[in-house]
């Protein structure tokens, strides 16, 4: 006879964590399996930090109405847990006309999502709150900010564990099989190889969340599951920056990414990044001879940058399931009941604003299991 447990969360990034925190209860044994040796070493600790106030995406997304939602929760949690957080405020700048028309969308956009507060500003609006950015015009976004996700990954990790989660480390889940209204999960840890049984299954592996679902036997080539790696690099900008903006600055958005924006850290110290190239390898080093791309794209509306300032800090890669040229895709959290899998939950393509969506993800997974269940 196997081990049973209720609910098994492959994965403790901040997707998995989020949802262990949402999900745990004294009487239900909820499992998180993590194949690192601790928490929140992947894409969840490799981000810019950024609060997202929710004006890119189409109105009835998921990435729409979960990013409104967890940014309201993410700043009541920051209060309530002390989690470092400055609600700093973001602009995006315009350098030409072409880029003035995309601001306008993108004002357009934003309120059709609900976000209320943005404003355009004309160059001399600008001037007047962040005098040393350069643009023709700038959509201002009062509510987006940034916080330390390290703390909010341990509150919702010790919040968690308080509630009766339990959080199996160094231990990696490589075969789920069906057997009768259970998953059988095979896991391996330092000892070897073993089994237990679980209800449910929450698969939020992030990276490897295609995989995941292709191990329990979904073909992720039909369902549209198959992820795509795109890497995301940063430099940091020496100390005497520090004081020269006050806000997160960002240029009009690309098509793989939101463009190589400006961050003042929490610290002050500012950060520039990421970029978006598309890759076939997971790996995090930072390649110095994007140095000079960086400041091309930065020194627009940052004229007062030297190239030589620039130092390689860190890279995440995001899982994404559009590819290069593609369409927009929404993030994936589906029951897959109808695919014959009742009680596998698939999160699947949790790419940003993932890090400001994950209590609102949480949520809505809270409110499947409990669907099931009933
Ligand atoms: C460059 C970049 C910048 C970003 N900036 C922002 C931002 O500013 N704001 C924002 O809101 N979002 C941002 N995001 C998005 C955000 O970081 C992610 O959406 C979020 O961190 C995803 O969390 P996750 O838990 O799904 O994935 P992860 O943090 O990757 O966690 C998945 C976990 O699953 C584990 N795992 C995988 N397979 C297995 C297995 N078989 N068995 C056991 N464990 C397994 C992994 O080890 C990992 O710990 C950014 C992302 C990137 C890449």
């Amino acid at each position: 006879m196997l081990t049973e447990v209720d609910v098994a969360i492959i994965g403790a990034g901040v997707i998995g964590l989020a949802t262990a925190n949402e999900i745990a209860q004294p009487k239900k044994g909820v499992f998180v399996l993590e194949k690192n040796h601790n928490f929140g070493l992947e894409t969840s600790s490799r981000n810019s930090e950024v609060i997202h106030a929710g004006i890119y995406y189409p109105e009835d997304s998921l990435k729409t109405t979960l990013c409104l939602e967890g940014k309201n929760l993410l700043y009541e949690l920051c209060e309530r847990h002390d989690i470092a957080y400055k609600k700093l405020g973001k602009i995006i700048v315009a350098a030409s006309e072409d880029e003035i028309t995309q601001l306008e969308k993108l004002y357009e956009q934003g309120r059709k999502n609900g976000v209320e507060d943005l404003m355009l500003l004309s160059r001399t609006e600008l001037k007047k709150i962040e005098p040393n950015i350069e643009a023709r015009a700038a959509l201002l976004s009062p509510s987006s900010g940034i916080l330390d996700s390290y703390s909010l990954l341990k509150s919702f990790h010790s919040q968690a564990r308080e509630k009766g989660a339990h959080f199996v480390f160094n231990t990696e889940v490589i075969g789920i099989e069906k057997v009768g209204t259970r998953y059988k999960l095979q896991i391996r840890d330092r000892e070897g190889i073993s089994a237990f049984a679980s209800r449910i299954v929450i698969n939020a592996a992030g990276l490897n969340s295609d995989r995941v679902a292709q191990l329990a036997g979904i073909d992720i080539a039909k369902a549209g599951y198959k992820l795509h790696y795109c890497k995301g690099e940063y430099f940091s900008l020496s100390s005497k920056y520090r004081h020269l903006i006050s806000r997160l600055i960002y240029p009009t958005p690309e098509q793989a990414g939101k463009g190589i924006h400006v961050t003042p850290g929490l610290n002050g110290r500012v950060r520039l990044g990421p970029n978006a190239r598309y890759v076939e390898a997971i790996d995090y080093g930072v390649d110095e001879t994007q140095r000079q791309a960086f400041y091309n794209s930065t020194n627009r509306f940052l004229p007062f940058i030297k190239v030589e300032d620039l130092e390689p800090e860190f890279a995440g890669v995001r899982p994404k399931l559009q590819g290069p040229n593609e369409a927009f895709r929404d993030f994936v959290i589906s029951h897959e009941e109808k695919a014959g899998f009742p009680g596998l939950i698939n999160l699947i393509g949790i790419e940003s604003p993932g890090l400001t969506a994950a209590p609102a993800i949480a949520r809505y997974v809270r409110g499947t299991v409990d669907e099931y269940l009933h």
